[in-house]
């Protein structure tokens, strides 16, 4: 005979399973793209109709945090193997990342899991998930990391709190990047879904900004489905360049749709719109130069100011030019008017 405090540890168990399976089916049974309109992920992905979510847009009421020490990456320049994969997953590109790789500068070790991109199309080559007063750039790299102090590995640590870090880098069209032609040379190999090949590996370091000290912060989720709210992100305010012709071939290289099938999918515009930021803190590890827009505000007040005052001098002048004009006219009236009397 079961007590019931047995009864209901057994009843526990077993929902607490169900929802563990319902969870993965939710994470891997339903597809997902951005062509139907984002606003459909939340029907089968809750958690990307909810708060927290990423990206944002960078503008006004960003708090200066004095406590926003520089980035520093660990492994970065010299990963300690031979080969990274480079896959397709339908959705994007990606770099797999060994462990030797991690954010050593933050609250916790976050260790680097994997590295993809969002961009745009030819037509309209601006793809970054995160704008600067709506400002898309180009494209933008996101470099993925899971708290491994905390979590045993990425899957476990996805949807947790405090689980995940992002490095968000933005690109500009710009000179060329020797880097980014690391993966650049291999993408024709990976141009369908579930395509992989093992590529050289190279310094990650050198696809981030030079300087590491100047970022936004605050607290978002993966910007895919099932948008756990789970990421840190720090995104660099210095965007990195990529030539015109590098931005060509990643607009253009890849595939949605699997090898052979009939109709074959661009994968083009795999950008997320911008999510309500809410009251959000996004903070800045850095203070905003006011100095070059308070040049321009002046300069053009200056301008607004003196224009004002030219149309005030013609207008008065106007006036002046007509009242004399009337002037003159009344004197002749009056001048004829005493001429023909006397010639009556
Ligand atoms: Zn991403």
């Amino acid at each position: 005979m079961l007590s019931m405090r047995e009864f209901w540890n057994i009843v526990s168990i077993s929902l607490c399973v169900q929802a563990q399976i319902s969870q993965q089916l939710s994470d891997t049974g339903h597809t997902w793209n951005y062509d139907d309109g984002e606003n459909d992920w939340s029907k089968n992905y809750p958690f990307c109709g909810g708060t927290h979510q990423s990206p944002i847009d960078i503008y006004s009421n960003i708090k200066y945090d004095a406590a926003l020490t520089p980035i520093q990456v660990v492994g970065y320049d010299s990963p300690g193997i031979d080969h990274f994969t480079l896959s397709n997953d339908g959705h994007s590109v990606k770099v797999s990342l060994p462990a030797t790789m991690y954010i050593s500068s933050l609250k916790h070790k976050y260790t680097a899991v994997q590295l993809h991109l969002h961009w745009g199309d030819q037509k309209r080559p601006q793809g970054s998930e995160h704008t600067f007063n709506d400002r898309r750039f180009a494209a933008e790299l996101h470099i993925l990391h899971y708290n491994s102090d905390k979590y045993v590995d990425s899957q476990t640590a996805t949807a947790k709190e405090d689980g995940l870090a992002v490095l968000g880098i933005l690109l500009e069209v710009g000179s060329f990047n020797p880097t980014f032609e690391n993966i650049q040379k291999y993408l024709s190999q990976v141009a369908y879904k579930d395509q992989e090949v093992q590529i050289p590996a190279f310094s990650i370091r050198n696809l981030l900004p030079v300087t590491l000290n100047e970022y936004y912060r605050y607290n978002g989720s993966l910007t895919t489905p099932p948008c756990y709210p789970s990421v840190l992100w720090t995104v660099f305010r210095q965007p990195v360049k990529i030539s015109q012709e590098q931005l060509f071939s990643l607009e253009t290289a890849l595939f949605s749709s699997n090898v052979g099938d009939s109709i074959p999918q661009p994968m083009v515009n795999n950008f997320r719109q911008k999510q309500e930021r809410a009251k959000r803190e996004l903070l800045a590890s850095f203070k905003e130069d006011f100095t070059f827009p308070i040049a321009i505000a002046f300069i053009l007040g200056i301008f607004v100011i003196v224009a004002i005052i030219i149309y005030i001098i013609r207008k008065r002048r106007a006036r002046q030019q007509s009242e004399s004009r009337k002037r003159v006219m009344y004197a002749a009236a009056q001048k004829a008017e005493g001429t023909s009397s006397i010639e009556i």
